[in-house]
């Protein structure tokens, strides 16, 4: 099985060059694709392809293991898309989710105004086509309006949310009083929000539609600086385990004019996105804007009541807001790493094993009947822990290579040995070491390798 590493690694491309990279893997490997592609596609819509939505189900259980399955203190939620649109004004999205929007005059480009450089007059600048004569901006609310039921009559609009977090205070009371919980305690949900965002792009980054995680952590107000703290910290690290590297990672804390209308303080988590840096995950103390609000326009009172100390008070909340799409993406440019094996380039995704779309791939060594039984013997056990894929085509140097570009860790083969001394060969795929392992062993030996 030649597969010599080359200590002198190639080194991934950076910028432009990254960004196309794993754009093109996305698309040849299977995990992005256009959506509705054979139909022209729609705009800065995507499809997660079978690679796609195994790596993306992977960053979501990764968040709900550390956000829910590891803690004693918050409860999972899952809410309607669609809700009464009381909640939407009650929240402000009906007022101020807004976005200013310009045109172009020349090139009909249409953009963010507060995305625009503005030149050394202070004037907006297309970023189309160099032009300063643009239209006065405009707000335009970033919520897709529908009906509910069969009229279309102002009564029946509804909209798809915009965020998943309104579906945790509105049901605050309901999992306080039915789970008996204090605060501090959290709430948290993953789900698709829409935006109708007026620039789309940077492939998955901005979408239209796209999946949050989000957790609402409510705690007594004098407490609210601490636990934001407590919760940058722990949302810092939960990136840093699944592998974004330190010197692309950065907590960004808001100046006053940026933040929003229910925060008080709010740091951004940031990665290093090829073109600069880009916002994963808000964090913010939305102090007791949402409860208040929604107690003012619902006539329901949500608060907190203490019966061993007869204290009532409404709980400050602390949010951390994350994209998994925008996410995945991080991880995968992270993870996009170009070296050498046996003398030629080999492409290969770092990732962490968790996240990576298969965590084992199964080689029979020749499609030989004699390797069968074995194979299969083995494959069924690795997938009672693991998500495993079968690869029986081509030389075993290329079934190798094929499994490092889409970041499988390990690669099991069965060989002509295997099915006398039942042993099989782990191959790694970052240093592409390879240990030969009893398969009575084996499940052991994966897991102590791949880890939580
Ligand atoms: P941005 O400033 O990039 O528009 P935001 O501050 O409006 O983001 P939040 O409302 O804080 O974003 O949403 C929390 C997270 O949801 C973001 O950090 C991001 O990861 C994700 N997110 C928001 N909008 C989009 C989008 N249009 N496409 C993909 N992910 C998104």
């Amino acid at each position: 099985m030649p597969d010599e590493h080359d200590p002198a690694p190639a080194g991934p491309p950076t910028g432009t060059a990254l960004f196309d990279a794993v754009v093109n893997l996305c698309k040849r490997r299977g995990f992005v694709f256009p959506s509705a592609e054979i139909y022209g596609g729609i705009r800065s819509t995507y499809d997660y392809g079978p690679l796609g939505a195994l790596m993306l189900r992977n960053v979501k259980e990764a968040w709900w293991r550390a956000m829910v399955q590891e803690r004693d203190d918050v409860l999972p939620l899952d809410a309607a898309i669609l809700t009464n649109p009381k909640v939407w004004e009650a929240s402000g999205h009906l007022a101020t989710f807004t976005d200013p929007l310009v045109d172009c005059r020349s090139c009909h480009e249409r953009s963010r105004a507060d995305h625009l450089e503005p030149d050394a007059s202070g004037a907006l600048v297309c970023p189309n086509c160099g032009s300063t004569d643009l239209t006065e901006a405009r707000p335009f609310n970033l919520m897709f309006k529908t009906f509910v039921g069969p009229v279309e009559d102002e009564a029946s609009v509804a909209y798809l949310r915009p965020e998943t977090a309104q579906g945790m205070f509105v049901n605050f009371a309901n999992v306080q009083t039915s789970m008996r919980r204090k605060p501090p305690f959290g709430i948290a949900q993953v789900g698709r929000s829409f935006r109708n965002e007026i620039t789309p792009g940077n492939f998955v980054f901005r979408t239209r539609e796209f999946e949050q995680m989000e957790m609402e952590y409510f705690v007594p107000p004098a407490e609210s600086a601490r636990w934001l703290e407590y919760w940058c910290t722990e949302r810092l690290g939960w990136y840093r385990r699944y592998g974004i590297p330190e010197d692309r990672l950065r907590l960004r804390p808001h100046d006053t004019e940026e933040l929003s209308h229910y925060s008080s303080a709010t740091s951004d988590v940031e990665f290093a996105f090829p073109w600069g840096w880009g916002e994963l995950e808000g964090i913010a103390n939305r102090t007791d804007f949402d409860l208040k609000a929604h107690s003012e326009h619902s006539g329901v009172r949500l608060e907190y009541f203490d019966q061993s100390t007869g204290e009532r008070y409404v709980p400050h909340v602390i949010e951390p807001a994350a994209g998994a799409t925008r996410t995945m993406m991080a991880f995968l440019l992270a993870a996009y790493d170009e070296d050498e094996v046996g003398g030629e380039r080999r492409v290969v995704l770092r990732l962490h094993p968790r996240l990576a779309p298969y965590q084992v791939a199964v080689l029979p060594l020749s499609r030989k009947e004699e390797l069968a039984p074995l194979t299969a013997e083995v494959l069924a056990a690795c997938r009672t822990r693991f998500v495993c894929e079968r690869d029986e085509t081509q030389s075993i140097g290329r079934r190798y290579r094929r499994q490092d570009e889409i970041g499988t860790p390990l690669c099991v083969t069965v060989d002509f040995e295997s099915v006398t001394d039942r042993a099989v060969t782990v191959r790694d795929r970052d240093t592409t070491a390879q240990e030969r392992v009893p398969v009575d062993a084996l499940l052991g030996y994966l897991s102590e390798r791949i880890g939580a």
